[in-house]
């Protein structure tokens, strides 16, 4: 069966360049990075390389990058940090309503704790207003953290100017970058961004794997004890291999980031193009241009996604509907539902997520199924296009 892979966002192919990167150090150089003999400076010697591409990639410097687990630990890290080093100037946080689940329930942990959350409403293209953010800053906020692009629909934040406006009420700016990276040029230093989390399975590297950036002057406290690792501040020995890997992956994304964009967008928009012509009732959920090209999410009236979705993996079509399942209970997105997006399509919306090496084949694949199995899905479908039941 041919199998076309359209769930770029939830994680990319491990490229054969990282691979090759990372191979050497599961055998040749396998030192702990930590040790003091020369297996251990060889294995370090990897770990500062990798740190030089991570840090030349978004100009910073070496010396801010700190390695994690991946995007979920740095934005952990980023948020629960900053309100612990700087609760004693204030306890309020300004976020949104359509940040990954790392940040929101980062958040509500704080809640907990007796932070105060602002989370702000989008418009119906997934934008925070700037206006929004100078409104709700108030004498004790102390952070403000907003992703640089969205997952589920790829919407790109005015990230520079909302991080200007909180450096004029001296309030610290993190952003959640991973779907940024590779994606769009990003310059800490340009953007005045302060905390930077990033991942590398997103972008062609390995899963479990990924960086935390923090400005040099920055405070923010440390969640890991236990070791010297990352100058004291993130206990724990190295993934070796995972961060060579994650050095090579962002420093090819980042050069190559022009050049994958247009290819995308070609495919993207053949795809969005061909979807109206053959698909009748359906809509691009998010903005119109200022978005990544990888990322279209579309809704489909009167389908079920998570129905859809079955039938396309049937077909050995991956997609995604955006919506956390893991209780086997579909919720709704809360990215679409924050962008009301029109009950009608909240319900069939699906994001396809293009990588870098999508084909015309795949795509002429992947819509000759979908008029398939929208048809089918609406056939049976209990309600009509006037939204009555049948
Ligand atoms: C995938 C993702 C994360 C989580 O990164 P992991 O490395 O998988 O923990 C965080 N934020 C966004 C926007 C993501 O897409």
């Amino acid at each position: 069966m041919k199998k076309v892979y359209l769930d770029n966002a939830a994680t990319t192919f491990c490229s054969n360049e990282v691979l090759n990167e990372m191979m050497p150090a599961f055998n040749a150089i396998y030192g702990n990075p930590n040790s003091l003999h020369s297996f251990g400076r060889d294995a370090a010697a990897l770990i500062d390389h990798a740190r030089d591409r991570v840090a030349k990639a978004i100009d910073a410097h070496s010396n801010e990058i700190y390695f994690t687990s991946g995007g979920s630990e740095a934005n952990n890290w980023a948020i629960k940090g900053v309100a612990y080093a700087n609760k004693h100037k204030g306890k309020h946080i300004i976020t949104s309503k359509i940040e990954h689940d790392s940040v929101l329930e980062s958040c509500k942990a704080l809640e907990s704790e007796g932070f105060e959350v602002t989370y702000l409403n989008v418009d119906e293209n997934g934008l925070v207003s700037l206006a929004d953010v100078i409104h709700y800053i108030k004498k004790d906020t102390i952070l403000i953290s907003i992703m640089a692009v969205n997952n589920e629909v790829g919407t790109i934040q005015n990230i520079k100017a909302i991080a200007k406006t909180a450096h004029e009420n001296g309030i610290v700016f993190h952003t959640d970058a991973v779907q940024a990276i590779g994606a769009v040029k990003i310059d800490v230093e340009d953007m005045e961004i302060d905390l930077m989390s990033m991942s590398a399975h997103k972008l062609y590297g390995p899963k479990g794997c990924g960086a935390l950036y923090i400005k040099n002057g920055i405070k923010c406290a440390d969640l890991l004890d236990g070791g010297t690792q990352e100058r004291k501040r993130r206990a724990g020995t190295h993934n070796v291999p995972a961060i060579a890997g994650f050095g090579r992956a962002i420093e090819t994304a980042t050069r190559d980031v022009i050049v994958n964009q247009q290819k995308i967008k070609t495919i993207r928009d053949y795809f969005v193009k061909q979807i109206q012509e053959k698909i009748a009732y359906t809509r691009v959920n998010g903005h119109q241009y200022q978005k990544v090209q990888g990322i279209v999410n579309i809704g489909f009236e009167m389908v079920d996604s998570e129905a859809l979705l079955m039938m396309l993996d049937l077909e050995g079509i991956a997609v995604s509907t955006g919506s956390a399942c893991t209780s086997g209970v579909a919720e709704k997105s809360h990215v679409l539902k924050a962008m009301r997006v029109p009950e009608e399509y909240l319900k069939g919306s699906i994001r396809f997520s293009f990588g870098k090496n999508i084909s015309k084949e795949d795509i002429d694949y992947t819509i000759e199924k979908l008029v398939e199995i929208v048809g089918k899905l609406r056939s049976i479908s209990p309600v009509t296009k006037t939204g009555r039941a049948k």
